[in-house]
C-alpha cells in the first residue's frame, strides 16, 4: 500500500533539498518526457545528483511504503522508468564519463545516453556497443541486453559491462565486478534494473574501425522479395555485419521499407556485402559511406521521435521459413498507422559464442529479433484498437515460428505467456539472485517472470 502524504513529501524535501519535482510544476513537466506517451503518473520525481540523493530516496520509499521506479534515458516503451503514483529516481544527472583510453573501459553515471558515451569514446578512437539511437539510456540498454551495432563484433551490451556500483533496497552501496558480489553482476547483465538503483557502470571499449554504414530504403510493395534475399544473405554473414531490416514511417509521412546495414571493418571487404542488399530491390532512396558511430547516430535522430503512444510485442524467431516471411510481409504493407513499425534483426556472431549460463540474458543461439510496434499521436487514441489489432494480428501469425521467450526488455508486463521463458535455464540462478538482494521486489524494471 502506497504511504502518500504531505509529510512523506517534507521529509524528501529536507533529504533531497531543491532536487525533488512534484506534479503540476515546471520542473516535473520537463522531468517527465520519455520516449513513450504513457498514462503513467508519478507521485514524484527526485533528479538525484549523488549517491547519497539516492540512497536517501530508496531508503525513505521503504520506509514509507511507496513504489519505485528508476529513470535512465527514459525510452522503455511502457514507461516502467516512470511509477505510476510512485516515486521516480531520475538518474538523467548522473551524466559523468570518464575514459580510460589505455585499459579502454569508460566509468559512466547511470544516466549517461548512447549519444554521450559514443561521443565521448570517439575522441579516443574507441567505441562501445550503442543502439542506433543514440537518446537511448545506456543503462537501461545495458542491464536488459542491449543488440547493439557492434554486437555481431563485440558481443551485446550487457557482455561488455566489467563493473557497476549498485544501491539497493536498504539504502546500502556496493560494488558489483568479477571479485566482489559476482552473483549481482552476473544478474544484471540481461535481467534489468530489478535488483537496485546502478549509479555508475564500467563498460569496455573497442577500437574504433572503420564503420561503413546507413540506410537503403525501398518500397513496402517489395519487402517479400527483400526478406526472402536478406534472410538467405544473413545465413552466411560475417561478424563485420549488422543489419536491421525496419518498416516504418519516414520523417516525410510515408511508409517504407529501411534496411540499415553496417559493415564495421575493412571497407573494401564490406562492400560487396552492402551491394548484395542493395541489388534485392529497387532502392527509392539510399544513403551508405564511411561515417563514425557518432554521426551514424545523429543520422537515425530524425526517424525516432518522442510522446507518441506505442503498443508493442515482440518474438525471437529462429529461421524465417518463406510462409513466415510471405505473412510478415503482407501484414507490413497492411499497417494501419504510417508510424507503426515492424523491426527484424539477425544476431550471429560474438553475441551468440557466449556461453548462455556467463550472463543472465536467455538466448546465445543464432536467431532473429522480431518487434511489431503500433504507434500513434495520442490524439488518434479513439482509434487505437485498429493499431493495436494490428499487432496482435502479426504477433499470432508469428507464433507457429516462434522460439519461446523473447526479449525482456520488449516485453509488455502482461505477456506472461512469455516473460515465463524469456530467461530460460538462468531463471532459476535470477531467482537465487533476486531473493538475495532484493526479497521484498522493490525494483521491477523489467518482468522476470519471478
Ligand atoms: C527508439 C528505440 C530504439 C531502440 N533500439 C534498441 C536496439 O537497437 N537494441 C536493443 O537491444 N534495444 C533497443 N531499444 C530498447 C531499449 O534498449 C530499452 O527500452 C532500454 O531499456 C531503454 O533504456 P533507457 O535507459 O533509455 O530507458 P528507461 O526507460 O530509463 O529504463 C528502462 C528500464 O530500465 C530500468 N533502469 C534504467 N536504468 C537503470 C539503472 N541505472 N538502475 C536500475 N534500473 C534502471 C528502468 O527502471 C526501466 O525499467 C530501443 C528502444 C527505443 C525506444
Amino acid at each position: 500500500m502506497t504511504d502518500w502524504n504531505q509529510k512523506t513529501i517534507d521529509e524528501l524535501e529536507e533529504a533531497l533539498k531543491n532536487k525533488i519535482a512534484l506534479p503540476g510544476t515546471e520542473k516535473y513537466a520537463s522531468s517527465y518526457q520519455g520516449w513513450a506517451a504513457t498514462d503513467n503518473r508519478p507521485a514524484m520525481v527526485c533528479l538525484c545528483e549523488t549517491t547519497e540523493d539516492v540512497q536517501a530516496a530508496v531508503v525513505l520509499a521503504q520506509k514509507k511504503n511507496i513504489k519505485l521506479s528508476v529513470r535512465s534515458g527514459g525510452h522503455d516503451w511502457q514507461g516502467r522508468a516512470f511509477a505510476d503514483g510512485g516515486l521516480v529516481i531520475d538518474l538523467t544527472r548522473f551524466d559523468a564519463i570518464a575514459i580510460d583510453a589505455v585499459s579502454k573501459f569508460a566509468v559512466i553515471g547511470g544516466g549517461v545516453k548512447s549519444i554521450e558515451l559514443t561521443t565521448a569514446a570517439g575522441k579516443f578512437n574507441l567505441v562501445h556497443v550503442t543502439a542506433p539511437s543514440g537518446e537511448v539510456g545506456v543503462s537501461g540498454f545495458t542491464l536488459g541486453g542491449g543488440y547493439g551495432l557492434i554486437s555481431p563484433s563485440c558481443g551485446m551490451a550487457a557482455d561488455n559491462l566489467l563493473a557497476a556500483e549498485v544501491v539497493l533496497a536498504d539504502g546500502s552501496l556496493i560494488t558489483v565486478s568479477p571479485n566482489e558480489n559476482q552473483d549481482l553482476l552476473w544478474a544484471i547483465c540481461g535481467g534489468g534494473g530489478n535488483f537496485g538503483v546502478v549509479t555508475s557502470l564500467h563498460i569496455r571499449l573497442h577500437d574504433a574501425r572503420p564503420l561503413l554504414a546507413g540506410r537503403i530504403v525501398f518500397d513496402l510493395k517489395d519487402a517479400k522479395s527483400i526478406l526472402k534475399g536478406h534472410n538467405e544473405l544473413m545465413k552466411s554473414a560475417p561478424d563485420e555485419l549488422y543489419v536491421l531490416v525496419q518498416a516504418m514511417g519516414s520523417p516525410d509521412g510515408s511508409s517504407v521499407l529501411m534496411v540499415a546495414p553496417n559493415w564495421f571493418g575493412d571497407p573494401t571487404e564490406g562492400q560487396p556485402y552492402i551491394d548484395a542488399l542493395r541489388q534485392l530491390g529497387t532502392p527509392l532512396t539510399e544513403q551508405i559511406s564511411q561515417v563514425t558511430v557518432q554521426s551514424l547516430l545523429e543520422s537515425f535522430a530524425p526517424f525516432i521521435v518522442n510522446g507518441r503512444r506505442v503498443y508493442a510485442k515482440t518474438r525471437w524467431l529462429s529461421e524465417l521459413q518463406p510462409e513466415l516471411i510471405a505473412g510478415i510481409a503482407d501484414a507490413i504493407n497492411r499497417k494501419t498507422s504510417p508510424l507503426s513499425v515492424a523491426a527484424l534483426l539477425e544476431v550471429h556472431g560474438a553475441t551468440t559464442r557466449v556461453a548462455v549460463a556467463d550472463t543472465a540474458f536467455g538466448l546465445r543461439e543464432r536467431h532473429f529479433v522480431l518487434l511489431i510496434a503500433a504507434e500513434w499521436i495520442p490524439e488518434d487514441d479513439a482509434v487505437s484498437d485498429k493499431h493495436k489489432e494490428w499487432v496482435d494480428e502479426l504477433y499470432e501469425l508469428t507464433a507457429p515460428y516462434a522460439l519461446p521467450g523473447g526479449y525482456a526488455v520488449m516485453l509488455g508486463n502482461d505477456n506472461h505467456e512469455q516473460i515465463k521463458d524469456a530467461y530460460g535455464s538462468n531463471l532459476p540462478r535470477l531467482k537465487q539472485v533476486k531473493n538475495k538482494y532484493d526479497p521484498n521486489k522493490v525494483f521491477n524494471g523489467i518482468a522476470l517472470g519471478i
